[in-house]
């Protein structure tokens, strides 16, 4: 007989860790006790050794699909008197709390849920303590129905007993409901008049019929048509004035995406998890899927059903809905009922709602998978707010990202909580989105924090936020600092690294916009040791869209006056009033700020092999650009020329563009020369960290930025920096582009004078 007392740390409160712990005590025939603390769960068990033994092991192993364990601690203690095995009321303050994110519907849910015999057949808001909404419906804490948005559901006597009963898997289920109590699903048409009948039936027939429905998920609204009707898709095309950037696609499980997309072993135990994430996935040929969900592009980004209500929906009834995001374009996601009605009236035909509130809104996350990781793309609905732990615990600090993709981070302890995605901050409508996320974050973790770390563009809306927030210190930080600190800090990683920073755009303390960066730095301070050639931005914000300016920067240096002579795409393909106008510019050096971007490298690239010359949503040409790559095994690297100014390694790729110019003169085919591209691309940026090793000794390089959102460059430049001996670090939990930026800024401003 012996009796452990046993310390467990993580997501273990809110996600059904006690009636499991006294589960497994009853099957191990244990008695003793069970409790939440503020430090996480503590409980003592007391039997025969083995059993004990096994019990412990089975703590970890088979831990509740919504429990992270961080850390589990186990000590003998003296054998004690227990009637049975108890579950303890909480003791003292939920300070350490950590609240759960949302999950999918478990698999005993689900089969109650398509049960005939089970009272809770059909009924779309079935859930246990092993699933469903936590996060988005959470008002507060500690975390207790009356502080959800579910208490104004008393419960039925039925739905009581399992809530109180401790062996129950619906022992404090907060969200506990049937259908005599719970939450009731309602189809509105779009003057927000109840549409009489089964809501759920009506819903399935429009969409069979072509229409386009608003559908209310876990944190906001989606749109979605049968992802199979052509007519449906343009026309939600049309309505949502989203012209070319990919809808994302809902299964109903993986036989009926095996139909049309190629999705592996790793893809696939993504697309299951309780997290629910949009999958990028090679799309697979020939497919029943409409021509315009994702024109251009290789790739379906999709998801299993996230909800009992998505499941009802689809279930033999659809190879694939569409599920797009239920939002104006740059606006963020609608969630509140009465103002989707509004906004989405002129998109939506019918409105598939619910009275279960939404507290907060939640976009849906998206991940693709990179040597058997995730890679987020945008990291949301599903993680959101688990934390990141950092290297060492730091003061508590707030920070509020950049600008596109944003995120705010709030730390606590040696916890960085990375918020949902908040979309680009560039108007109001995601200001105020960004400023109730910090609101509710900072409630519902009890964070005080007392600096504000923000980009340092001071014409920044998240800028302008934290200057103003007052009594506080707000404190700027270089945007590929940010960057390399958010890769460090995932890692654990202490000391100075190199960064290999790629991304778009980011404010440069010289006033130059910064992107393709060589940096050599910690949390407290970083040196630029190199960086790509600085070229010309002809135009401005204006050769983001329109990538055959940055082509024409660099046919402009190359060729000076005789590049009109050139049989090229970029040239070709654009009026020459606009290419006449875009030379002055580039001659008198009029509108024409530097960038060293690579992703404006990318451009130029994608409309020189004539691959594109406008762009409708960021990132596309460099997207087009890889999809085509991959296509190729070409193996050859083109020259490159590194050169030292002003103290600095300066990487111009002028050779290369001067061979692919040539070269599609010549209309040879163009994807070898896509992936000559990004194998040139990882060989300089492994020749700059072989300078900076044999200079500084170091040997650590993490890549950063959302360039690294490419696979295979990610892919080619590992590789040949692995084969030279360095220790290569990427980011797997928070993203590489600008939504990982936070993180990076909230461990800079916790390690700064400012917090000491
Ligand atoms: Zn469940
Ligand atoms: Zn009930
Ligand atoms: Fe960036």
């Amino acid at each position: 007989m012996i009796r452990v007392r046993v310390h467990i740390q993580g997501i273990v409160q809110g996600v059904g860790f006690r009636p499991f712990v006294y589960r497994q005590a009853a099957a191990h025939s244990l008695t003793g006790w069970v409790m939440n603390t503020p430090a996480g769960v503590v409980l003592e068990a007391q039997g025969e050794t083995p059993e004990v033994e096994s019990f412990v092991v089975g703590l970890r192993d088979q831990a509740p699909p919504l429990a992270v364990i961080q850390a589990l601690r186990t000590e003998g203690i003296p054998p004690a008197e227990d009637i049975g095995f108890a579950i303890r009321p909480s003791g003292g303050t939920g300070e350490t709390v950590v609240i759960a994110p949302d999950g999918d519907v478990c698999v005993d849910c689900l089969a109650e849920l398509f049960d005939p015999a089970d009272r809770r057949y059909r009924y779309p808001f079935i859930n246990c303590t092993n699933c469903g909404p936590r996060y988005s419906i959470i008002q507060g804490v500690p975390y207790d129905r009356t502080l959800t948005t579910m208490a104004r559901f008393a419960m039925c006597p039925a739905c009581l007993a399992e809530y109180e009963d401790p062996a129950h898997r619906r022992f404090h289920a907060q969200p506990n409901a049937c259908p005599d109590c719970g939450p009731q699903l309602r189809l509105l048409d779009r003057r927000g008049e109840e549409v009489p009948g089964d809501p759920l039936a009506a819903a399935i027939e429009l969409l069979q019929a072509g229409r386009i429905l608003a559908v209310k998920g876990v944190g906001g609204y989606h749109l979605a048509v049968d992802a199979a009707h052509e007519n449906a898709v343009a026309e939600l095309r049309r309505r949502k004035q989203r012209d070319e950037k990919p809808f994302a696609l809902m299964a109903p499980d993986l036989a009926a995406l095996a139909g049309y997309a190629v999705c592996d072993a790793v893809a696939a135990k993504q697309l299951q998890g309780p997290e629910r994430p949009i999958v990028l996935l090679p799309k697979g040929r020939p497919n029943r899927i409409a021509s315009l969900v994702a024109p251009g592009n290789g790739y379906f980004g999709v998801m299993l059903p996230g909800t009992p209500l998505h499941h009802l929906l689809l279930r033999d009834r659809f190879g694939a809905l569409v599920m797009t995001s239920g939002n104006l374009s740059n606006e963020p996601i609608c969630y509140k009922d009465t103002e989707t009605l509004s906004r989405l009236a002129d998109i939506a035909d019918f409105f598939l709602t619910h009275d279960r509130e939404i507290h907060i809104r939640n976009d849906d996350s998206v991940i693709r998978v990179f040597r058997g990781q995730p890679v987020f793309l945008r990291r949301s609905r599903g993680y959101a707010p688990r934390p990141v732990t950092l290297p060492a615990a730091q003061p508590q600090v707030l920070a509020v990202g950049a600008e596109l993709k944003g995120t705010v981070c709030l730390t606590r302890g040696d916890k960085a909580f990375v918020s949902q995605h908040l979309g680009d901050l560039k108007n109001i409508a995601t200001l105020d989105s960004m400023e109730e996320t910090i609101r509710h974050l900072e409630s519902i973790l009890k964070i005080r924090p007392q600096v504000v770390a923000h980009d340092l563009h001071p014409d920044l809306l998240s800028t302008a936020y934290a200057e103003n927030r007052a009594g506080l210190p707000s404190m700027e930080v270089q945007h590929h600092h940010a960057h390399l600190a958010s890769c460090m800090a995932e890692n654990s990683l202490e000391g100075e690294a190199i960064g290999v920073i790629f991304d778009g755009t980011g404010y440069g303390p010289d006033g130059t916009v910064w992107g393709g960066e060589f940096l050599v730095g910690g949390y407290q301070r970083f040196e630029r040791w190199g960086h790509l050639l600085p070229m010309p931005l002809p135009g401005g914000d204006a050769a983001v869209r329109e990538p055959w300016r940055m082509a024409l920067a660099w046919l402009h240096r190359l060729y000076g006056e005789k590049l009109v002579d050139l049989s090229l795409a970029c040239p070709a393909e654009v009026a020459s009033s606009d290419r006449r106008l875009i030379l002055q510019m580039l001659e008198k050096r009029i509108n024409t700020p530097l960038t060293s971007s690579c992703g404006r490298l990318f451009d130029a690239v994608a409309s020189l092999l004539g691959l594109r010359q406008k762009v409708s949503y960021e990132g596309q040409a460099a997207i087009e650009l890889e999809a085509l790559a991959e296509t190729s095994q070409d193996v050859e690297v083109c020259p490159f020329d590194l050169s030292e100014v002003d103290g600095r390694t300066v990487l111009d790729f002028g050779d290369m563009l001067r061979i692919m110019a040539e070269e599609v003169g010549k209309n040879l085919p163009k994807a070898p020369l896509a992936r000559r591209f990004h194998n040139t691309l990882a060989a300089a940026a492994t020749a700059v960290c072989e300078k900076i090793r044999a200079a500084r000794g170091l040997d650590r390089v993490v890549l950063s930025g959302g360039v690294f959102q490419n696979r295979l460059l990610s892919e080619e430049l590992c590789a040949r920096l692995e084969k030279k001996g360095f220790q290569v670090f990427t980011q797997r939990l928070v993203p590489p582009n600008d939504g990982g930026l936070a993180l990076g800024q909230a461990i800079i401003a916790g390690r700064s004078e400012l917090c000491v």
